[in-house]
């Protein structure tokens, strides 16, 4: 028998307060299908915490699978992990694979996990081809939600590339690649869309909120545009009445260069101040609420800019779009593999048999605190 721990929670509610660690075992005949899996790493996202909390838009099954007292659910959306057994009739897996869930709502803060339906619950990180060679489980941990989301945010609502290309072939510079804009930048999304943007020949305004010294202000801005951000603003500067004349003029040539995309993870006054910075036909996509603050859908903006709002929900998009979901993963793997794409910066918390509770519940409570130095990663 396989001694497993697991994080769980009955009830919905601050993280301290109803997550608790329980311990099973798991029998070594495993169902046809089924494989073992050992966790290797395992980040804890803003959305675990909206989950437990019970105000996310998916809310996650209850039952008593695991032998605990009360039905309960496992948090945690993405995680590497080793296969460690194979069922009968599992067709794509070995043992010592490194995989991924294939889906969201996984349940990943956990040692160990039996998956049934292994060839359907999971993929083979790399494919067959290249398996895990040259990734660390820290990489593969935390490829799945924010490079994803960031990189089908780039692609899917605005063809950035097209427009920088016709724009040069029009002779109207853009040279320098097509603009889009967004707030939360030093996020794990919004780092992921820097690098990506980098990659593909286009350039960004960024938004942070400041930090407690200005020389903190300016070793993140620094360390942003190390990424490859073309353009970092403090949150104070994008909400100044004069931010609007400093795109024209100091960035987008009087205003001849279009930005037509904003990707907004905070919402609230950064978000009406994006709307400001949209160009006409610009489309402003939201995927995250970090302010907790909503923001007005003005009527002015979107009849006389013809503006777009759209919103965006990976879960969704990867049930949709399975197959799309499994080689964008592998794509930004690739990256990872090549030296282009740096993971975003995380507070490892070392998960060992021996963890106590309370660290691993502090660790997930900590998430939406904000100015960070990263987010949290379980690693076992
Ligand atoms: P991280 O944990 O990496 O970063 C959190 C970010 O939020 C930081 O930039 C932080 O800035 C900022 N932040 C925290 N509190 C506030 C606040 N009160 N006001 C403004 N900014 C704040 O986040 P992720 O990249 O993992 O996720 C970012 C957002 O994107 C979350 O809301 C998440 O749920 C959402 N998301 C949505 C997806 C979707 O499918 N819709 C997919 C992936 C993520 P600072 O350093 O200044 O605190």
């Amino acid at each position: 028998y396989t001694q497993a721990k697991t994080l769980v929670f009955s009830r919905f509610g601050e993280p301290a307060d109803v997550l608790s660690l329980h311990t099973h075992s798991i029998s070594p005949s495993l169902p046809d299908g089924a494989v073992l899996l050992r966790t290797l790493a395992a980040p804890v996202n803003p959305a675990d915490v909206n989950t437990i909390q019970g105000t996310y838009g998916a809310k996650p099954p209850f039952s008593q699978l695991l032998g605990t007292p009360e039905p309960a659910a496992v948090p945690g959306n993405e995680g590497c992990f080793e296969v460690v057994a194979v069922g009968g009739h599992v067709a794509t897996l070995r043992r010592g694979d490194w995989v991924i869930p294939a889906t969201t709502g996984f349940g990943t803060f956990r040692t160990h996990a039996l998956v049934e339906n292994a060839d359907k619950a999971l993929f083979k990180v790399g494919g067959e081809e290249k398996g895990k060679e040259g990734l660390s489980a820290k990489q593969v941990a935390t490829v799945s939600v924010n490079p994803c989301s960031a990189y089908r945010m780039l692609k899917d609502y605005v063809d950035l590339v097209d427009v920088s290309v016709k724009s040069f072939a029009r002779g109207e510079g853009m040279a320098g690649g097509a603009w889009f804009v967004q707030n939360g930048a030093n996020s794990g999304v919004g780092r992921s869309a820097i690098q990506l943007g980098r990659l593909w020949g286009l350039r960004s305004i960024n938004v942070v909120r400041e930090r407690a010294t200005p020389e903190e202000t300016e070793a993140l801005k620094e360390e942003l545009r190390g990424l490859g951000a073309t353009v970092v603003v403090t949150e104070a500067e994008f909400l100044d009445r004069s931010f609007g004349a400093r795109l024209k003029e100091e960035w987008t040539r009087g205003g001849k260069e279009p930005v037509l995309l904003g990707l907004n993870c905070v919402g609230g006054k950064s978000a009406s101040a994006m709307v400001k910075a949209l160009s006409p036909k610009g489309c402003m996509v939201t995927y995250g609420g970090m302010s907790r603050q909503s923001f007005p859908f003005p009527t002015g903006p979107q009849i006389f800019k013809r503006l777009r709002f759209e919103g965006f929900w990976l879960s969704e998009w990867g049930k949709e779009n399975p197959l799309e979901k499994r080689n964008t993963v592998n794509e930004i793997l690739d990256l990872m593999r090549e030296g282009k794409f740096k993971e975003a910066p995380f507070q490892e918390v070392e998960w060992n048999w021996d963890t106590e509770e309370k660290v691993l519940k502090e660790a997930v409570q900590g998430t939406l605190q904000g100015f960070r130095s990263g987010k949290g990663l379980f690693v076992f």
